[in-house]
């Protein structure tokens, strides 16, 4: 490691300590070289592991290591799988080929981040996960290293590490804004909205956006979230998110929420398929959207939420991140809703 990259790290640490990293990397074996975590290089350097996890983030955002993920058994604290990005099929392991259990749930504390010097790059095949850890990885020391103590600290901003897109694609979501606005006919205007609505979507890593058809409607948007591990806006999102589109040159009418909920209960049938829905329109919400989407959660713990293309637009302008227009929108309903179920609990009718 040269000093050019040590001193990036002087925020964090003195340079003494910065050298002895590059000593620490240097060292790395092809077995190990994959395999680096906070733990360890908070034993190495004699520093706190929260300044470790911030050293780790910081070299992986400047391209000198890569990130991926493992899942730690819950029972015997092996590592027993990896993968390369967050919708792998982590959801799929229930069983641990080293213990044997048999019924796993898992969470993101499960979830360890490890960290690869891309420097001395080897290939790695994910396929085969009885080779991929030898023995001395099972300690359990998985807490430090996982998702969710990353989390809590603030230094893995998951919404960023999954939704950071290009000036090419903030561009492209410009033009399509742009055709929203400039076309004419109600077919065009209808196409182009949901053209936008699926372009922005399909651009967070883990969703995968299209139109859809059941028996009884046309979903204007149907978007898949292939992300495995449930937290922060994703834990209210769930699997999947309905989302239907207003192209109207006016304020949509309110009776169009209620088509999004019996769009949503056809589907939920006696489940809970889908918990979250999203109105996109041309023109803001009408005046009573709040007070039926809170009266919805309350009753129905499914969230909706309403975005115009003037927020769409001003996303692209502030090279902003729907992930957080999407969380703070569906809190804004949850947290409305506290508020009423407390005054409700405290008065009744
Ligand atoms: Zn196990």
């Amino acid at each position: 490691m040269c000093c050019f990259q040590l001193s990036m790290l002087s925020e964090f640490i003195p340079i003494e300590k910065s050298e002895l990293l590059g000593e620490y990397f240097s060292s790395l074996t092809p077995n190990t070289i994959d395999k680096i975590t906070a733990s360890k290089v908070s034993d190495y350097l004699d520093i706190d592991v929260d300044i470790a996890r911030k050293i780790l983030m910081k070299c992986k955002n400047e391209g000198l290591l890569k990130l991926s993920l493992a899942l730690r058994c819950p029972e015997c604290g092996s590592l027993i799988k990896r993968l390369d990005d967050y919708m792998d099929d982590f959801q799929d392991i229930t069983s641990c080929y080293v213990c044997g259990e048999e019924n796993l749930e898992v969470d993101e504390k499960n979830i360890e981040l490890l960290f690869e010097l891309i420097q001395k790059k080897k290939s790695f095949n994910s396929g085969q996960q009885i080779t991929l850890f030898k023995k001395q990885d099972t300690t359990n020391v998985a807490l430090e290293n996982s998702m969710s103590s990353y989390l809590k600290s603030g230094i893995l901003d998951i919404n960023k590490e999954l939704y950071s897109i290009s000036k090419k694609e903030y561009e492209a979501l410009q033009s399509l804004c742009e055709e929203v606005r400039a076309s004419r006919s109600k077919k065009a205007k209808g196409d182009s909205l949901e053209r936008l609505a699926k372009y922005m979507f399909n651009l967070c890593k883990i969703f995968r956006a299209n139109e859809i058809r059941t028996s009884v409607n046309q979903i204007d948007c149907y978007v898949r979230n292939k992300a495995f591990f449930p937290c922060g806006v994703f834990r209210i999102i769930g699997p999947r998110i309905i989302i239907e589109c207003k192209n109207e040159d006016r304020v949509p009418a309110g009776t169009y929420i209620s088509k999004m909920h019996s769009i949503i209960s056809e589907i939920n049938g006696k489940g809970d398929f889908v918990k979250f829905g999203i109105i996109i329109s041309k023109k803001k919400a009408p005046g009573t959207y709040k007070k039926h989407a809170v009266k919805y959660f309350l009753a129905k713990e499914i969230v909706i939420i309403h975005i115009c293309l003037d927020e769409v637009d001003s996303l692209v302008q502030s090279k902003g991140n729907l992930l957080d227009i999407i969380e703070q929108k569906a809190e804004e309903i949850i947290l409305d809703a506290t508020t009423d179920l407390k005054v409700a609990g405290l008065y009744g009718d």
